[in-house]
């Protein structure tokens, strides 16, 4: 008896491409972390995941998401903002404070977009509803491999790069402002060692995003640049309206001096 051959449309016939693709990635499944009240939406996404090749936890609700993300053992965590118990910005500050597992934020409204630009909150990226299943798998793709270090940034000038009071360590992922150290997000990070081994000189939006958050043809949003920029300024300037470190070229993009 071969049942499960009986159940409607969940015969993926060997050696088409879905089936190759979901065996070659089985031996190091990447697990991620769906929070997300809307049952359809978690099921669609629940579906595309598994057929990319991952594993999944869905949490129907903030506070569920944030035990269950708390654990540790995700490789990365789908957030949506509007959520019953506890919203998607309280569950990601609450992440934030233990642990850097990628998050991207999912919104259905642009209010959100300000509020996740406009806040510390930690997220790495955000994608807004409804969204491209192979946009998201993209971005999915782009986050993981930077948290896995396999977009290595800075790390062939393993010196320590110093300018004026801030100084940066590559071999130990460590930034100090005067001796003391800030505590950066991984992305944070990346963007800062990259600008700083490349001191002077400017980077387009785009091309930040090529290099640091390893997106290809244009997946990523441009806003994601400005929104961790910002995060850095606020962590690394005396004035962050008054930058001394991470300038903004008009009309280009950035540069570190
Ligand atoms: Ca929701």
């Amino acid at each position: 008896m071969r049942n499960e051959t009986n159940i409607p449309g969940k015969d993926v016939p060997a050696g088409t491409d879905a089936a190759d693709r979901f065996m070659t990635e089985t031996n190091e499944k990447k697990k991620i972390l769906i929070v997300e009240d809307e049952k359809n939406i978690a099921q669609v996404l629940a579906f595309n995941l598994m057929q990319a090749g991952y594993d999944y936890e869905i949490a129907s609700d903030g506070e569920e998401g944030l035990r269950r993300a708390l654990r540790g053992n995700f490789d990365l965590i789908l957030l949506d903002i509007m959520l019953p118990k506890m919203d998607g910005f309280t569950v990601c500050r609450g992440i934030r404070m233990r642990l850097d597992t990628p998050i991207i934020m999912v919104t259905a409204k642009e209010e959100d977009v300000d509020k996740i630009l406009g806040l510390d909150l930690g997220a790495d990226d955000y994608v807004t509803k409804p969204f491209s299943i192979n946009v998201l798998l993209a971005r999915i793709k782009a986050n993981l491999r930077r948290s896995s270090n396999e977009v290595v940034i800075g790390a062939k000038n393993a010196s320590v790069i110093r300018i004026r009071a801030l100084s940066i360590d590559p071999e130990k992922y460590l930034v100090t402002k005067d001796d003391v150290p800030i505590a950066l997000s991984k992305i944070e990070y990346d963007l800062l060692a990259f600008l700083a081994a490349n001191q002077g000189k400017p980077f387009k939006r785009e091309e930040l995003l090529e290099s640091v958050w390893g997106y290809k043809e244009f997946f990523g949003d441009r806003r994601t640049v400005d929104v961790t920029v910002s995060r850095l300024r606020n962590k690394i300037e005396s004035d962050p309206t008054h930058p001394e470190y991470i300038f903004s070229k008009h009309g280009y993009g950035y540069y570190l001096a």
